[in-house]
């Protein structure tokens, strides 16, 4: 069965020209481990579908499971820390907090829990240390590269082991040498932390390295690839 699904999940504003539909009875299914690439117009809904999944927002109908659970059907309090526990964001500004270290800027989604605790910390450690950081790990946020920033905010995208990480243009601020290190490094530790990878992107090159790729357009997913038709490659 499906660690991610979504049911008929359609987004319709109400606006002064009238009713517009973003997105009309979407559906996907993805299992831990599995990495799907989101490509499609400006416009067509993709970040606001990755928000739903998130629960950043609310779907107008349809439904999501993840991990066994609806989140919509929780109160906020317990949304807001199903989130916290389910789910990872990563988006195209690293959202890093500059008067925090590395270190703690890893340990932020922590502290609404038990806050940093040496097992916590422990592991902030190690995956600051899986993309390379260890030598970084007091430094700013404005004491980093572009790549360097998005590496943290990978790890702290993955402190609470989420059963999701969401990637919102994770490379799309950055020169093309650095992104594609990024695309591979997510593609890496998706793997070995066997969460599902969900990634919005315009870039092509990013998009043909996943398993699965839809596009949205016409708040409809066309499937581009599923995971037997795979071309992922190591970078
Ligand atoms: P993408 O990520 O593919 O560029 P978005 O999900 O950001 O697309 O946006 C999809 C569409 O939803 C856009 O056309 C945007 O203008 C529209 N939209 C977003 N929020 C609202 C809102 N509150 N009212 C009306 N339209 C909205
Ligand atoms: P966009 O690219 O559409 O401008 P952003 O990447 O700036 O979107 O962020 C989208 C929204 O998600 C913002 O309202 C931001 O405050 C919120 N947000 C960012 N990080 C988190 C988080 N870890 N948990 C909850 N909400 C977040």
């Amino acid at each position: 069965t499906a660690d991610l699904s979504i049911q008929d999940v359609s987004k319709v504003y109400q606006t002064v020209e009238g009713t517009l539909t973003i997105l009309n009875e979407v559906n996907l299914e993805l299992k831990r481990g599995e990495a799907l690439a989101i490509t499609g117009p400006s416009g067509s809904g993709k970040s606001t579908l990755l928000y739903i999944i998130g629960t950043l927002e609310n779907p107008t109908t349809g439904t999501v499971q993840l991990n066994g659970q609806n989140p919509f059907e929780l109160k906020p309090a317990e949304q807001a820390m199903f989130r916290n526990h389910e789910i990872g964001f990563i988006f195209q500004d690293h959202h890093l907090l500059p008067q925090c270290s590395v270190l703690e800027n890893v340990l932020i989604p922590t502290l609404v829990d038990k806050g940093a605790t040496k097992e916590k910390t422990e592991l902030a450690k190690s995956l600051l240390d899986r993309v390379d950081l260890t030598k970084r790990i007091e430094h700013r946020p404005a004491q980093l590269s572009g790549g360097e920033r998005q590496r943290v905010a990978v790890c702290r995208a993955l402190i609470n082991n989420p059963t999701v990480l969401l990637a919102d243009e994770p490379t799309g601020n950055l020169d093309p040498r650095t992104a594609e290190a990024i695309g591979s490094l997510l593609l890496e530790i998706g793997k070995e932390q066997n969460t599902i990878l969900v990634c919005v992107t315009h870039s092509e090159t990013l998009a043909e390295r996943f398993e699965f790729r839809q596009e949205l357009s016409d708040g409809k997913l066309n499937v581009l690839a599923t995971g037997s038709a795979s071309v992922y490659s190591e970078g």
